[in-house]
């Protein structure tokens, strides 16, 4: 007798479509309800997909790669907060061994970063110089699940100042590599200049994208390119470039315009029609489980709740090319005692989470 999990509320299965119950039948979707003889569970109130984090590095803390236990336990953290899907922007340590086990989130991989040499933070990235920049590209594809993850921009102390790393036409044959192999590229980009670059080059994504000016803006729009801007991040740029205040003055005083400027510049990218991600950039040096926090961000930035809440689920997971709550999909959803589409603090509290129809909370 198998074990049916009864989801009862507001299932919100799409921003626009409510439905007033799902099934959770050996651990898959179904909106047709079982026969009888079933040990019934019920959980009630508001139910979406599970929450998406496009920008998370599992295996990876502010010194470089972790061991097993300490991955374990960032994945498990993502997870006992609504994170049932993340996008590792890059990892140091081969967590492959994760997609063995049916308790923690799903992942899909970007390989490791990829930097210039002595641009990027200390152990985290494969370090190679614009020639070898193809063939690492393909290896890094290879290791993944469908992304690259470049380093696009960093501080350049000859020049005391963020600039770029790759020449462009690097840039553009690394690119298409990465298409031919199958994947996406996205790039880690601080600044105004690599934005163009990249655009040029043909890139599916940016992270952090604080140098979005007018141009890019269009650019960006233009091509669909799009932006996972990580505002929890975003809100440590002082913080990050106060240690280079004295000897680099300019670099100190660039990050703290674009931190200022970091709302209205992210408003104006979803006005253009950008399309934005959710992400947090937990594991670099931030804790995991911050996309409820990252959703407030977006809210300061003018978007909705029902428009946040879409860019951490249903829109997301479509970008991500991974089901929703649709029949037959996998159960990877959370429940909440209040309307997340009213408010994204709710997304805080969840009072039920369900992985591959099991529930990790008590019912
Ligand atoms: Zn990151």
């Amino acid at each position: 007798m198998a074990t049916v999990l009864h989801v009862t509320g507001q299932v919100l299965v799409g921003p626009a479509e409510v439905r007033d119950e799902v099934w959770v039948i050996d651990g898959k979707v179904t909106f047709t309800a079982p026969g009888s003889g079933h040990d019934v569970q019920t959980v009630s109130g508001w139910a979406i997909p599970g929450l998406v984090d496009a920008h998370c590095h599992v295996g990876l803390d502010s010194h470089g790669a972790v061991d097993q236990a300490t991955a374990e336990a960032q994945a498990t953290m993502d997870r006992d907060h609504g994170t049932l899907l993340i996008r590792d922007a890059g990892s140091p340590s081969d967590t492959h061994w994760i997609d063995e086990r049916d308790d923690l989130p799903k992942i899909i991989r970007a390989g490791r970063h990829i930097a210039r040499p002595k641009r990027y933070q200390r152990n985290f990235a494969h370090e190679v110089e614009p020639e070898q920049l193809v063939s690492r590209v393909r290896a890094e594809a290879r290791a993944g699940d469908g992304w690259v993850k470049l380093v696009g921009d960093w501080i350049d102390r000859s020049v005391g100042d963020l600039a770029t790393c790759w020449p462009v036409d690097a840039l553009t044959e690394a690119i298409a590599a990465a298409h031919e192999e199958g994947a996406r590229v996205t790039a880690h980009c601080f600044a105004e200049e690599s934005l163009r670059d990249f655009a040029a080059a043909g890139t599916d994504c940016i992270e952090h994208a604080t140098g979005l000016l007018p141009d890019t803006i269009e650019t960006f729009a233009k091509q669909q390119i799009a932006i996972v801007p990580t505002m929890v991040n975003i809100a440590t740029f002082p913080s990050i470039a106060a240690p280079a205040q004295e000897k680099f003055p300019e670099y100190h005083k660039h990050m703290l315009d674009l931190h200022a400027r970091r709302l209205t510049t992210i408003a104006d990218a979803k006005d253009a029609g950008v399309p934005i991600y959710v992400g947090t950039d937990a594991g670099g040096s931030l804790p995991h489980g911050l996309v409820a926090e990252e959703c407030a961000e977006l809210v300061k930035c003018g978007f909705s709740p029902l428009e946040a809440l879409d860019a951490a689920t249903w829109s997301a997971r479509e970008w991500l090319g991974r089901p929703g709550l649709v029949e037959g999909a996998d159960a990877d959803l959370v429940v909440y005692a209040a309307d997340p589409r009213q408010d994204v603090e709710v997304l805080a509290h969840p009072q039920q989470i369900v992985l591959r129809g099991r529930p990790v909370l008590a019912v």
